[in-house]
């Protein structure tokens, strides 16, 4: 089974365009939408539910009132502010289980609470996982590793061998989570210094984690120098420059159709996002 990953070093680079284009390509494969803090995948592939799941989280700690005496000794020790004699906040609480460990009257326990809803559909081009956290939830790293698990499943019983994942931009515990044991980390990058910067910092994650790269620059008409830097940047790390994008108000277009660009247009970033992807494979491999 080869998983490839899109990441990029912020957020709208163009990252879930390319990966929509690739699903169009690839024709008949897995998705996954690892971008669990912003997924917007669906608004492209247009997944038909089939299965929702509840996502089980962080534990934190739940008070029994009818056991509660109201002394206020879990919130003297509670260090996060996250309890008081009235409410626990579920936000704030890291679930130490220090107030369990206080309690003279044995009214508070740490339980796993739902943390988010898992989504499997299908859509044009195979199944689709894709999760959403509650508001004010935390850990999507887990919950990233939670769908890439869930995706991995469903290629084991559909007899599917290519897991297509939309990563998440920056280099946070979602990043790491996306990229562990991939087979190719595909960086969308815009020649602007803040891209360069951060494409930088992704690529450094990347190499920890000794996962292959490839990269792509979008809207590289934009700034030709830095674009040139770019590519030179890629050579001197080994990494493939799979396409140099110009910039085409009918990218905007495709994503405002809510169509992957490769089947709303054949225009020059089109075919540039079909040359890389038949490029693709042989890195993959
Ligand atoms: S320590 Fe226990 S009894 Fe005291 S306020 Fe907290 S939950 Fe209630
Ligand atoms: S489990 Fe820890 S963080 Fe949560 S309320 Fe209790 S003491 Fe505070």
């Amino acid at each position: 089974m080869k998983q490839i990953v899109t990441l990029s070093g912020k957020g709208g680079t163009g990252k879930t365009t390319v990966l929509g284009s690739f699903a169009a390509l690839a024709g008949d494969t897995v998705l996954a939408d690892c971008d669990v803090d912003a997924a917007n995948l669906y608004l492209l592939l247009h997944p038909q539910p089939e299965r929702t799941g509840e996502y089980r989280g962080a534990r934190i700690a739940v008070r029994d009132p009818a056991r509660c005496a109201q002394c206020g000794e879990c919130e003297r020790r509670c260090r996060f502010d996250a309890i008081t004699v009235e409410a626990v906040s579920a936000a704030a609480c890291e679930g130490c289980g220090l107030c369990v460990l206080a309690c003279p009257r044995e009214a508070l326990t740490l339980q796993t609470v739902v943390n988010g809803v898992l989504y499997e559909g299908m859509t044009t081009y195979g199944p689709m996982v894709h999760a959403r956290l509650s508001p004010a939830a935390e850990n999507s790293g887990r919950l990233v590793t939670v769908v890439r698990q869930r995706a991995e499943e469903v290629a084991r019983r559909t007899g599917r061998s290519l897991i297509l994942m939309d990563g998440p931009p920056g280099i946070a515990c979602t990043a790491t989570a996306s990229l562990v044991d991939t087979d190719l980390a595909v960086i969308v990058t815009e020649p602007s210094l803040s891209g360069m910067h951060d494409m930088a910092r992704v690529v450094q994650l990347a190499e920890q984690l000794r996962v292959p790269m490839a990269a792509i620059i979008n809207k590289a008409d934009i700034n030709p120098d830095n674009a040139a830097d770019i590519a030179e940047f890629c050579a001197s790390r080994n990494i493939p420059l799979l396409a140099s994008l110009p910039f085409e108000e009918v990218v905007v277009k495709a994503n405002a159709a809510q169509i992957p660009l490769v089947e709303y247009d054949d225009g020059p970033v089109s075919q540039g996002l079909r040359k890389a992807w038949e490029r693709i494979w042989g890195l993959a491999g």
